[in-house]
């Protein structure tokens, strides 16, 4: 199967002709000044005209078109339900509508950090597991459900699709969505500077030098040997850590996939999230696996393939 992909993020929107689990193609767009969701899907439906043009292909020889969106959205009416301060207009747009208009494809939208899963699930590191819980470190946190071989979506579209913002301190920082001490506003990319120019004894760390402290600077200056930063990174750990044990007693997975920008620091983190994990998780079958996400930026292009399937598979179970 053909399809065209896209992950739209808070600054880029990754484009992609996929083929099953290889991507033919493919081009990141930087819509950061995009004012608009309606400008970003004309910016992507230039994009393919020309990707498909410049591959010899045309539309006829695809499937569908698969989207990411990092939001609220209910598949099976294709909408985004909700926004987090991210293209607010969306929950208006007729995507299906724009889909056949651009190209004569019928589209599928989902939630961003589930389409990851059902990549790193169809040719990644969740590949041959049926119940994976995938956390995505990043900007924010994604944290996803897949159960029995299914991902988890539920009444209004939103379970399982939460877990960045699964309270880790009662009494913590508040979070963009409205709550308190949500694992995202505890650790993750938006929530870090913050968290740096609160922390006791910055000023006479190295990261003080810094105008904004991203992971890459903290795990750096970590591991040089600075004592703040070494405090900041092991309280992120923690942070990760818990949500993943409290992922692990909501959704019983076999295994967690860590995917996001900081898994650069992959060797410090998987084996941290798995030892808390296997001492804190009550799993009396057994040992969780903790692994890194193996496909990257890929994940959410690679899942649209077994997203447009799951919609043929259902109708074909309705005839
Ligand atoms: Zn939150």
């Amino acid at each position: 199967m053909k399809a065209l992909a896209v992950d739209i993020g808070g600054t880029h929107a990754n484009c992609g002709l996929v083929e099953n689990e290889s991507i033919l193609a493919y081009e990141s767009i930087d819509i950061a000044s995009a004012v608009n969701i309606r400008a970003v899907l004309s910016r992507v439906a230039e994009l393919f005209h020309r990707l498909v043009k410049d591959q010899s292909l045309s539309f006829d020889g695809f499937q569908g078109i698969a989207v990411g969106f990092p939001g609220l959205v209910d598949c099976r009416i294709s909408r985004v339900v909700s926004t987090n301060k991210k293209y607010d207009d969306a929950p208006e747009v007729d995507f299906c509508a724009w889909a056949r208009e651009a190209f004569g494809l019928p589209l599928r939208i989902e939630n961003d950090a589930r389409m990851a899963l059902l990549g790193e699930s169809y040719a990644g590191a969740a590949r041959g597991f049926g119940d994976v819980v995938m956390m995505t470190l990043g900007t924010g946190i994604g944290g996803v459900a897949m159960i029995e071989g299914e991902l988890l979506r539920g009444k209004h579209s939103q379970a399982g699709c939460l877990g960045g913002h699964i309270p880790v301190l009662f009494n913590g920082r508040p979070c963009t969505c409205g709550g308190i001490g949500c694992a995202e506003a505890e650790a993750s990319g938006w929530s870090l500077p913050a968290i740096v120019k609160d922390f006791p004894g910055v000023s006479e760390s190295r990261l003080s030098k810094y105008s904004h402290v991203g992971f890459k600077q903290l795990f750096e200056e970590a591991a040089r040997g600075d004592k703040t930063a070494l405090a900041i990174r092991d309280r992120c750990l923690n942070i990760w850590a818990a949500d993943a044990v409290a992922l692990v007693h909501a959704y019983d997975p076999e295994v967690i996939v860590i995917g996001g920008g900081v898994m650069e620091s992959a060797n410090i983190i998987i084996p941290y999230v798995e030892a808390h994990v296997h001492k804190y998780a009550w799993t009396p079958w057994g040992k969780v696996k903790v692994r890194p996400a193996e496909l990257a930026n890929n994940a959410a292009l690679v899942g649209a393939v077994p997203l447009l399937s799951e919609e043929i598979s259902r109708k074909s179970s309705q005839t």
